[in-house]
């Protein structure tokens, strides 16, 4: 008899941004009013133009038989593993060999995954609230017990509270886990830890002999100079940590798939018998089977943004998206709004009024401000009484949804 995974029906309703859709789409059908959308963390720029230049190239490469690729490395063409050693990181004093990074098609599937490595009893540790992918796809890989209705958490995982008594930044926990993940700048709050912070966190990995899971997804947006962009700014940090990153905020890849993975060969994880094994050639094996490669096309798209070119329009588009962020902020706080983040990412953390819960401000806003945001709940019970506004929308969009907000009276 084929038995399901069963772990699958411990994760409760739907996926969020389900109900999110749901709920705008029933709202647009008894409405004429634009829904303007700062939900979903998806970009609205087109690529830039080198990108699309690199694309159009790369896909004559395969009209003939010279410069046709078929299946590619698995861990990715050397031609985008250097252009991101030296890119990423050189630029910030840290050195990698080649076999250290591995290409992937999306950071959501390269975080999902990773936990493959580990041993199938792990014990982990995530931010709360947090991107909900690593604790679903923990749930899925059974390494969760049951969800309680009642506390909104899953038994057996290592919970911690980011609240603005702690600036919204985790801090390491007082029970054993093997693995942490670590999302800096942090989606949803969009709150960063600083040097000092990481460097706590490495010297507690080392101490408890734990991995950091470290996502910096969020990498480009960093604008204060205390935050750094990689975790291997950070002394002893290639020992404990492997770092993820996507070119899907960076370089507007959402649609395209392209993304990272750095394990550096120092890197180690332990047999149960206590045996150091480091993690390199770990994910080498599993990429290479149960991986083909991200597209030649994609790859060739994502080096060009470490081209000259490709730098000054990406960075002009964050650049756009964060003054975005900067208008959200500025805006909310002056109509009496508490705003956190949005000053290392483009996502604004904003207290829900009255004490109202998340659920409730989003349906308010949607219903009486036709604006579409976040509800905090859905990334972790401490995310509760927060909504996550997005700098992802159009200039016009932003300070339009920012200006019908202001004007609300309840
Ligand atoms: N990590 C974080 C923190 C994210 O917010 C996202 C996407 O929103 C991802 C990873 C996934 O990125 P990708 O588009 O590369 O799958």
């Amino acid at each position: 008899m084929a038995h399901v995974n069963e772990n699958y029906n411990k994760l409760p309703g739907n996926y969020l941004f389900q109900t999110i859709a749901k709920k705008v789409a029933d709202y647009e059908k008894k409405t004429d009013r634009q829904v303007i959308r700062l939900g979903i963390g998806d970009v609205t720029k087109p690529l830039a133009p080198a990108i699309i230049e690199a694309l159009h190239k790369a896909v004559d490469d395969m009209a003939t038989a010279e410069t046709f690729h078929g299946y590619g490395p698995e861990q990715g063409y050397d031609f985008l593993r250097h252009a991101i050693i030296k890119g990423d990181y050189e630029t910030r004093g840290v050195s990698l060999d080649t076999d250290e990074v591995f290409i992937g098609d999306g950071a959501k599937t390269d975080v999902a995954c990773i936990q493959e490595i580990f041993g199938h009893n792990l014990t982990f540790a995530i931010a709360d609230p947090v991107y909900p992918v690593y604790l679903d796809s923990n749930v899925m890989f059974g390494h969760t017990g049951a969800f309680n209705e009642k506390t909104g958490r899953y038994d057996g995982v290592v919970y911690l509270p980011c609240t603005p008594e702690n600036g919204f930044k985790a801090t390491p926990p007082t029970e054993p886990v093997d693995i942490v993940y670590l999302c800096n700048p942090s989606n949803p709050t969009g709150t960063a830890m600083s040097r000092e912070d990481l460097q706590e966190w490495v010297d507690y990995a080392h101490r408890n002999k734990v991995i950091l899971i470290y996502d910096s997804a969020y990498e480009a947006y960093i604008t204060e100079n205390d935050v750094p962009h990689s975790i291997f700014e950070i002394d002893g940090a290639k020992e404990v940590a492997i770092e993820l990153r996507s070119f899907s905020k960076n370089a507007g890849f959402t649609g395209t798939r392209c993304s990272y993975v750095v394990v550096p060969k120092a890197c180690v994880a332990y047999t149960h018998d206590g045996i150091k094994t480091p993690l390199n050639p770990m994910w080498n094996r599993r990429q290479c089977t149960f991986f083909n490669g991200t597209p030649y096309i994609i790859q060739r798209a994502a080096e060009a943004y470490y081209s000259e070119e490709g730098q000054k329009q990406c960075r002009a588009d964050i650049a756009y998206y964060m003054e975005n962020a900067r208008i959200i902020r500025d805006g909310l706080t002056d109509a009496g709004y508490t705003v956190y983040g949005a000053l290392n990412s483009p996502y604004a953390w904003v207290q829900t009024p009255k004490g109202m819960k998340s659920w409730d401000f989003f349906d308010l806003l949607l219903e009486q401000a036709g604006v579409v945001t976040t509800p905090g709940s859905g990334f972790g019970p401490h995310g509760e009484g927060y909504m996550r506004l997005t700098a992802f929308g159009s200039r016009e969009n932003t300070v339009e949804a920012v200006d019908r907000i202001k004007k609300l009276r309840f």
